[in-house]
């Protein structure tokens, strides 16, 4: 039998869906984290398949990364499997228990299944596939399971300074993309406005500075100021979104302080720093107006846009293995969403594709699920793929 039918005939579907149930079932919502369970489940399930674990513990407690896999020959670069661990809060209006993993219409429903237990549990299932039928790879076939990446990629981070990884040549991300190639990703600004202002009592503003009126007025100077960008062919539109506001004590006292969060995200050609010199400009301007105007702007995190070269030779065959997979033809896809990849890809200087069983528009939301054939297909993707890419 060749090589690719011996690793396919290895896939064992009802395996994936319960392995991906107990990823589920295990709970690491961020914030806080959590992930250490569910990256000890991995590391053991690693070891027991034969491959190598690390079980990578982070400094807060409960909180862990793994990393593991098999290792190859060294005649080429390794490729790397790479997931999050963690998911974001649950929300409200679930018709499902959101750990239980429930199995209905071909879906398994859950918090994490889309967004990315799945991802994560095909990419295991796939290299425990491999890794039975002995075959000797031409490069490490590594996995990365990481905590932190729905808040700042934390994990994936870590594992880049404590050198987890290395020798990595190109990266499959297993995020929501029902299976289809993404080679960009949009970057990621997030930004901390605060103004602040003096108080004084309810009934005698002109004696205070009002902190929510200068918000106001900076914000809109700031909608109006138009970030210079070029609108770019499969990200689309710099975007910028006012999240969060905080400010003011009572009724009756004119606010001291107020604060705003503002997501941006951005696209291929911006600089970050521009940005922010542009808002700083903006205050500036504002405080040479009014002697009273004080105001300050902070980034909370940020995440380079990724934008890999299409006619990548990697790029190229993972493409071709997806399409004969699922049946399709690729198109040219960008992620309006930020990966690990912006951490891993400048880090290693080294190609990515996303490409996972999860449905990018469940993620984050109620009732979120995967369906069960996009799940065993994923694993078929990515078995073929390393084989491909590794013999
Ligand atoms: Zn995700």
């Amino acid at each position: 039998m060749a090589l690719q039918e011996q690793a396919l005939a290895y896939l064992d579907d009802a395996a994936l869906v319960q392995l991906t149930r107990d990823l589920v079932q295990i709970r690491s919502i961020n914030p806080p984290g959590d992930e250490a369970a569910v990256a000890t489940c991995v590391a053991q399930r690693l070891t027991h398949a034969g491959m190598f674990a690390e079980l990578v513990p982070h400094e807060e407690a409960g909180r862990a990364s793994v990393v593991g896999g098999l290792r190859g020959s060294g005649a080429r670069p390794a490729l790397l499997f790479s997931g999050h661990l963690d998911t974001v809060p649950a929300g409200d209006n679930w018709e499902h228990d959101i750990l239980a993993a429930d199995i209905s219409d071909g879906k398994i429903w859950g918090l994490g299944t889309t967004d990315m237990k799945a991802g994560v549990a095909a990419m295991l299932m796939a290299m425990e596939a491999i890794q039975r039928t002995g075959v000797v790879l031409q490069g490490d076939l590594l996995f990365a399971g990481t905590a932190g990446e729905e808040v700042d990629s934390m994990g994936a981070q870590r594992l880049v300074q404590q050198q987890k990884l290395s020798n990595v040549g190109f990266m499959v991300i297993g995020e929501p993309t029902t299976n289809r190639v993404f080679t960009a990703e949009k970057g990621v600004l997030w930004l901390e406005l605060s103004t602040k202002g003096q108080t004084a009592h309810g009934s005698m503003p002109h004696l205070g500075v009002n902190a929510i009126m200068h918000m106001s007025t900076l914000l809109q100077a700031l909608t109006a100021a138009k970030i210079p960008y070029e609108k770019h062919p499969l990200m689309g539109d710099f975007t910028m979104n006012v999240a969060t506001i905080t400010g003011g004590l009572k009724t009756n006292i004119v606010p001291d302080a107020c604060r705003v969060t503002i997501d941006t995200r951005t696209v291929t050609g911006q600089d970050h720093q521009q940005i922010l010199d542009t808002v700083r400009q903006l205050i500036d301007q504002l405080c040479a107006t009014d002697p009273t105007f004080h105001a300050e702007v902070r980034t909370i995190t940020e995440r380079v846009p990724l934008d890999i070269p299409l006619d990548t030779a990697s790029v190229q065959t993972f493409i071709r293995v997806r399409d004969q997979v699922t049946g399709q033809t690729s198109v040219p896809m960008a992620a309006t969403y930020a990966t690990d990849g912006s951490v891993f890809v400048p880090a290693y200087n080294a190609p990515m594709v996303i490409c996972g069983p999860g449905l990018p528009e469940k993620a984050h939301q109620p009732n979120e699920y995967v369906d069960i054939h996009r799940l065993t297909e994923a694993a078929r993707i990515y078995t073929l793929a390393a084989l491909e890419l590794l013999t």
